[in-house]
């Protein structure tokens, strides 16, 4: 029920203006949000690639016009330049979001969102590192992994994201267990109708086990996005059953997130990856975090009003 009004506060306007607007807010995102600004977040990257991989994304997600897009695309290009000149470009990739590339709008949405997309590819591609394109609601399911499929024609190490949420996600693994595939395999952040997803936790936590399976069995590159101590005990048991070395497959968490299992796995050898959001657009993604644990909505909700 909270999880499901916090994510309907995600996508409302005015919820956006009120959380936002709030001085005492500010604390709570940075736990989640790395930075505003890129200067503000390169020291935070620098400091993770010391024993993790990262990979960033540039905040902003439905945005409403082209200009907009090709602001986001600008962004991404300077982000991936300023990671080359850095010498962080080994240890760091970006995520971006199809939606902030214009896959919304109304007028081609979908070939400018491949656009855009692919001159972010290239960038990456001039200083060595990868794209992957983060999975949004399931109405955008089909587009995205269309645009995915076309911008591995060029840039084939780009990576997919799968929701074992999702019913049709089983399916999808066995789409992209393909050689050079690489796919984060993560539950899904979204409100999702019962029609096309698992509402109940334990099945969605069986379909992840199922996928996972699917995707450590096959000849692609598996990112377990999860902080989930038994689906990481059971990603690990896979990855031995299928003699997987440890270079053949990551672990991904969010930055803030479980910070002790991060250095834990690295310190045991894993490759971990944290996924690392800046910019000043956090409402969309804060939201999300906070739908996923209750404990983050109370901790929040006693720093919003404590003024
Ligand atoms: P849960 O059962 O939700 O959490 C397990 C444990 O992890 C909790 O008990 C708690 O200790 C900790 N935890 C989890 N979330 C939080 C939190 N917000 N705050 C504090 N503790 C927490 N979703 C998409 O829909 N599309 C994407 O493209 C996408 N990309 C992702 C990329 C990465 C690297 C990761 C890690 C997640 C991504 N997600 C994405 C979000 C994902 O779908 C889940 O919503 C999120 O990871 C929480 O699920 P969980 O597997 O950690 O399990």
């Amino acid at each position: 029920m909270l999880r499901t009004l916090l994510l309907l506060a995600a996508r409302s306007p005015r919820c956006r203006d009120f959380v936002t607007r709030s001085p005492l807010t500010r604390g709570v995102v940075r736990r989640f949000v790395a930075g505003d600004t890129l200067d503000a977040t390169l020291p935070v990257l620098r400091q993770l690639t010391a024993d993790r991989h990262v990979t960033v994304d540039y905040l902003g997600e439905d945005i409403t016009d082209a200009e907009q897009a090709s602001r986001t695309v600008d962004a991404y290009t300077h982000l991936l330049t300023a990671l080359g000149e850095h010498g962080l470009a080994p240890r760091a990739e970006v995520s971006v979001k199809l939606s902030a590339l214009g896959l919304a709008l109304p007028r081609d949405g979908a070939q400018l969102a491949l656009d855009h997309a692919r001159q972010i590819c290239e960038a990456a591609e001039a200083v060595g590192t990868t794209v992957t394109v983060d999975m949004e609601d399931h109405t955008t399911t089909d587009a995205t992994l269309d645009i995915v499929h076309q911008l591995r024609v060029d840039f084939p190490r780009t990576g997919a994201v799968l929701q074992a949420y999702l019913r049709r996600t089983e399916a999808d693994c066995r789409d992209l267990a393909v050689p050079g595939s690489r796919v984060r395999l993560c539950k899904g952040a979204y409100d999702e109708p019962a029609t096309v997803a698992y509402r109940d936790r334990a099945e969605v936590d069986r379909s992840y086990v199922r996928c996972l399976r699917i995707l450590m069995d096959g000849p692609g590159y598996p990112m377990v996005a999860t902080h989930d101590p038994r689906l990481l005990r059971i990603a690990a048991f896979l990855a031995r059953s299928a003699g997987r070395s440890a270079d053949s497959y990551e672990y991904q968490m969010l930055y803030g997130v479980r910070t002790d299992l991060q250095a834990a796995l690295a310190d045991r050898g894993e490759r971990v990856r944290v996924y690392v959001p800046y910019g000043e657009q956090w409402y969309g993604y804060f939201m999300r975090r906070l739908a996923e644990r209750p404990a983050n909505t109370a901790f929040f909700a006693r720093a919003l009003f404590a003024g």
